[in-house]
């Protein structure tokens, strides 16, 4: 589970502060975790790459809990001016999904990485928007 902030951040930085566990940081900044320093194009220890941007604040999704334990709701979100800090497609896991993986030690989590999940019915409309795709239905 995790948070991510969209190419329509402004920079105004009004989530960083927000952040109980320190998962956000500005573009271009390095991000720590537990002592290390990373930067671009460093994977975080989960393995998730992808997240870290030159041009706007990201998210680390190892650090994002959603604000799980602090907050009711996720708390970049709620300060956000533009309502671009969404669900990171890449770390969908349930609370208690993440709870049992995070239990049986198992560092590489899910995620959906082509389109996010929906009934069969809109997968196929959404195929069939695209162009290039031939899909054959039975
Ligand atoms: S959801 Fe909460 S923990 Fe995750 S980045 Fe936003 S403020 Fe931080
Ligand atoms: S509050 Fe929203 S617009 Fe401002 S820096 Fe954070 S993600 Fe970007």
């Amino acid at each position: 589970m995790a948070i991510m902030i969209t190419e329509e951040c402004i920079n105004c930085g009004a989530c960083e502060p927000e952040c109980p566990n320190t998962a956000i940081y500005e573009g271009g900044v390095n991000w720590e975790l537990t002592g290390k320093s990373y930067g671009d194009g460093d994977a975080a220890p989960s393995g998730a790459t992808g997240f870290y941007s030159s041009e706007f604040f990201y998210i680390v999704p190892d650090k994002c809990t959603e604000c799980k334990g602090f907050h009711d709701e996720p708390q970049c979100a709620a300060v956000c001016p533009v309502d671009c800090c969404i669900p990171d497609p890449k770390h969908v896991e349930t609370e208690e999904q993440l709870d049992y993986l995070t239990r049986n030690h198992i560092r590489f989590l899910q995620g959906y990485f082509f389109y996010k999940p929906l009934p069969f019915k809109e997968l196929v409309k959404v195929l069939l928007s695209k162009p290039k795709v031939k899909i054959r239905v039975e």
